[in-house]
């Protein structure tokens, strides 16, 4: 495996996914991990784009069949990452980015190790949350009430990443997880140290 994963997480309404269309923008050898999901597709999203929207039998089959890396269920509904467009993407040296949830990304370490560097990006305080889901205005009041308590509980499994963004000024941040990004495809362990450090002592 040549690439690396980078996982992001964090509630709904943190920003995550204008932060993460940049950085696919920015770095053209990038690639959006596109999960299924179960959820109803909101305005303005596009199936095969933002989420392979599928129904809960096919999921429950996709979940028999091995096809997931991971999956959980949130806010009632079911999402997960396919294993094997990620796999060939690792092996053609991109840099992988999956957007998940605490559960998905506790899985996806204990299977990836070292080739995942984790972000978990938030709002500065609760009550801004809810400000952006409530301008957001995709989402009914009591989902809205659901995320937030996802949200809550998400909250306290933050040490579990190895960054920490709280998006309160979107430029700012976006160049803090521009660095991350690029800093993770530089790790130690993605390196194939025994090719290189025999080339390196060779002076001829
Ligand atoms: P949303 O419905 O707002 O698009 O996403 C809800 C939550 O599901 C977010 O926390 C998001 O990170 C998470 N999520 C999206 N795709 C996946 C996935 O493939 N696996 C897991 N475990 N969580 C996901």
């Amino acid at each position: 495996m040549k690439g690396n994963l980078l996982v992001i997480s964090g509630p709904s309404g943190s920003g995550k996914s204008s932060l993460m269309k940049e950085i696919l923008q920015e770095i053209s050898d990038a690639y959006f991990s596109i999960s299924s999901t179960t959820r109803a597709i909101r305005e303005g999203e596009k199936d095969g784009v933002n989420y392979h929207f599928i129904s809960k039998e096919e999921f429950e089959n996709d979940i028999d069949a091995g096809f997931f890396l991971e999956w959980a269920k949130v806010h009632d509904n079911y999402y997960g990452t396919s294993l094997k467009p990620i796999l060939k993407e690792l092996h053609e040296g991109k840099l992988v980015i999956c957007d998940i949830d605490v559960q998905g990304h506790k899985i996806a370490r204990e299977k990836f190790g070292s080739v995942i560097t984790s972000v978990f990006i938030t709002t500065p305080d609760q009550k801004s949350l809810k400000e952006r889901l409530i301008n957001r205005g995709t989402d009914s009041a009591e989902v809205i009430e659901k995320r937030l308590a996802n949200a809550v509980s998400e909250m306290t499994r933050i040490r579990e990443y190895d960054y920490l963004l709280i998006n309160d000024e979107f430029k700012t941040t976006l160049s803090e997880l521009f660095a991350i990004a690029c800093a993770s495809r530089k790790k130690m362990a993605l390196m194939d140290l025994g090719e290189f450090m025999s080339a390196w002592a060779n002076i001829e």
